[in-house]
């Protein structure tokens, strides 16, 4: 989603009072009212979703790693005060989180790249970042320190790392430079087409970026969307893909019972209903008149 957050809780004293509400900018403001909300960085139960990838975020922040022999690829890493829910997620899984070689970020949101930079401390991880997100990534600094970005990714650019390979989808509109992510795993012999989806949340046009020609590209987004083979169904959000109630399958799950990741139908499902309300949320905006309806253009 696109809660602007940060850990610190504003207004703590009177000058910070005044400060936030007389001289920060409009656009820290809007960011600080939308705090980290309650319960997403809450630990969630670690677990194989199949082959070499492994679910390690948290109850609502989707982060995944996928294990080789030559290292791990962590993909997007919340806030930055999620990161040792991560770590603690990894050691749990029996894994070293100073094998982390690659770290996939999520899009130019602090939910998803919050923590990039504390990753990028604990591991010394090449940082991969989507091009047209780099900038707004890079607003995203910690205790002063910079976004680290070690190499920039466009279209069908590939990341691969012992015998893994993740293959780049632009699928802007929630941010300029949105990122999926597809990859194959195997089970029981046969092969998935598996896809990290990067956000299709359009529904909060008031807290995008509304970057000129925002409204055409999530259109073409959600076209586009339509266009992959998606088996093995995963995103940003843990709420997009069901997380808990496919983990719960996920354990009661007997030989011979399908992965209940692999979810063709629930991925088609999802792109229409966020088309739907982000289609909505274009009418109530136009509604309001010109001022609003410009707006994004
Ligand atoms: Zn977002």
């Amino acid at each position: 989603m696109i809660n602007l957050a940060t850990r610190s809780v504003p207004a703590r004293t009177p000058f910070m009072r005044k400060l936030l509400f007389s001289v920060v900018p409009l656009v820290l403001l809007s960011a600080l009212a939308f705090a980290q909300p309650k319960g997403w960085n809450d630990a969630f139960p670690p677990f194989r979703i199949m082959d070499n990838l492994y679910y390690v975020g948290t109850k609502e922040l989707a982060s995944f790693l996928f294990v080789t022999p030559q290292g791990d690829i962590l993909m997007n890493t919340g806030y930055e005060s999620t990161v040792p829910v991560i770590k603690a997620a990894v050691e749990k899984l029996g894994f070293k989180f100073t094998d982390i070689k690659i770290l996939i970020a999520g899009h130019a949101h602090p939910d998803h790249v919050g923590g990039d930079i504390l990753v990028k401390e604990l591991t010394g991880a090449q940082v991969v970042v989507g091009r047209l997100d780099a900038d707004k990534t890079k607003e995203f600094r910690s205790q002063g320190k910079e976004h680290p970005i070690d190499r920039l990714v466009d279209e069908f650019d590939t990341v691969s790392l012992g015998g893994t390979t993740l293959i780049a989808h632009l699928m802007p509109g929630h941010t300029r430079g949105c990122l999926a992510w597809s990859t194959t795993l195997k089970e029981n012999g046969k092969s998935y087409y598996t896809f990290i989806e990067c956000s299709l949340n359009g529904q909060y046009l008031q807290v995008l970026d509304n970057y000129p020609g925002m409204i055409d590209d999530f259109r073409a987004t959600y076209k586009k969307a339509r266009t992959f083979p998606v088996q093995v169904f995963l995103s940003s959000h843990a709420s997009f893909f069901n997380l808990a109630e496919k983990y719960e399958k996920m354990q009661k799950r007997g030989p011979g019972d399908p992965n209940p990741f692999v979810d063709p139908e629930g991925y088609k499902a999802h792109v229409d209903q966020y088309e739907k309300s982000f289609e909505a949320a274009v009418a109530k905006r136009n509604a309001q008149g010109p001022q609003g309806a410009g707006r994004s253009q």
